[in-house]
């Protein structure tokens, strides 16, 4: 016989913190879960979803066909929430909330990164425009199909306001008016998230950076020699060659690793000695208290504007680089191209998207949820076109 006792699962966490039991709950009342937290089941429902497994054939900066080493949607993700996690013990935050924010926060991307969200939002112009942090919400708020009673999973509040980092004013008046309070309020009425979706927001940022420097040597596309203008990159290359001078020229490999790993450590004890700061300052009793106070989670001054700078160099030198820049071109076209093509010919659609009430939602929906080799196998047939090399 299993022993359904609960272990007290909040006990040890700040009161700052999003306790799962005194969480505002789902849009659907359901029965508490025998064995596990709000926020446990909701990680559970995120990794059960078919959107979730999508992300592992979706872009994050490098094509998923152009090698098996760069990062998916779905890696960064898990980086997410391994980094966002590793921060919120610390803090004495909800782990298990973060892990949940992570895993969902990146499932409304389109394929091909932002290419394709820039593609698909062009498309929808005159329509409502798509945006991809509005989509993880929509997805599962609506889009996932697998419970009974209801479209979507039902996820708890905290969760919801979580993924939605971002919204323009007029969708958040809007959903203020059918949800009132719900996700949408803070929006309106200048509030800021919990602690646990401001670190997840913060983590994401940490992943990506140090990926993308990882993912652009790799491809070839950035070096050593490049990244040493940025001061983070320098600070850690210098240090890690006086530790370690055997590193140098004979196993690039690690010295690139060691650099990341200290450049990791470096910002993630940042985010934690500052956000204690500005939690000592502050001394929210509460997590609706933390909702009215300024952002609390941060970087130290110094290190804002060393991540900035990494930031700029990225754009520059990989996000901008030509060759970069011609998977983007070539991404744009079949999103368009898909997009025209299922228009002028609703007939290819699955019938569940060519029947909705609101058929260019869908068809935006619908594209949205490919993954890359998907959208090339799709383009492929509809247009006899290759515009991908395989
Ligand atoms: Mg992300």
């Amino acid at each position: 016989m299993v022993n359904f006792e609960p272990a007290p699962r909040d006990n040890g966490l700040a009161t700052w913190a999003c306790h799962a039991a005194a969480s505002r709950g789902r849009r659907r009342p359901e029965p508490p879960a025998p064995t596990r937290s709000d926020f446990q089941r909701d990680r559970d429902r995120i990794v059960h979803s078919s959107a979730f497994r999508r992300l592992v054939y979706k872009t994050q900066v490098f094509l998923n066909h152009e090698g098996d080493l760069f990062r998916t949607r779905l890696t960064h993700s898990l980086e997410v929430a391994q980094l966002g996690r590793s921060m919120a013990y610390s803090l004495g935050l909800n782990e298990d909330l973060v892990e949940a924010i992570a895993l969902a926060h990146d499932l409304g991307h389109t394929p091909f990164g932002h290419a394709g969200q820039d593609a698909l939002d062009a498309c929808m112009a005159g329509h409502g425009g798509f945006e991809h942090n509005l989509q993880s919400l929509r997805v599962v708020d609506k889009l996932e199909q697998r419970y009974p009673g209801w479209d979507g999973l039902n996820l708890c509040f905290e969760t919801r306001e979580g993924i939605l980092k971002r919204c323009p004013l007029p969708q958040a008046r809007a959903w203020e008016t059918e949800e009132p309070g719900g996700v949408g309020h803070r929006f309106v009425a200048g509030l800021q998230p919990s602690l646990e979706a401001q670190l997840t927001n913060l983590a994401d940022e940490i992943a990506y950076n140090a990926h993308d420097i990882d993912d652009g040597v790799r491809s070839g596309l950035l070096t050593l020699e490049m990244l040493r203008e940025v001061d983070l990159f320098q600070r850690f290359h210098q240090e890690t060659l006086s530790d370690h001078p055997d590193l140098e020229g004979r196993h690039p490999r690690r010295l690139l690793a060691e650099i990341i790993r200290r450049m990791l450590s470096a910002q993630v004890y940042d985010v934690i000695a500052s956000t204690q700061q500005r939690l000592a300052r502050d001394n929210p009793t509460c997590a609706d208290d933390v909702r009215r106070l300024p952002p609390l989670v941060g970087f130290s001054d110094e290190m804002k504007r060393s991540s900035a700078e990494l930031k700029r160099f990225l754009y520059r030198a990989l996000y901008r680089h030509p060759q970069v820049m011609a998977t983007t071109d070539a991404a744009k076209q079949v999103v368009g191209d898909l997009f025209t093509a299922y228009r002028n010919g609703p007939d290819e659609l699955p019938k569940d998207y060519a029947r909705s009430s609101d058929p260019i939602r869908a068809l935006a929906d619908y594209i949205a949820g490919m993954t890359d080799r998907f959208a090339i196998r799709e383009h492929q047939r509809l247009t006899g076109q290759r515009v991908f090399p395989d």
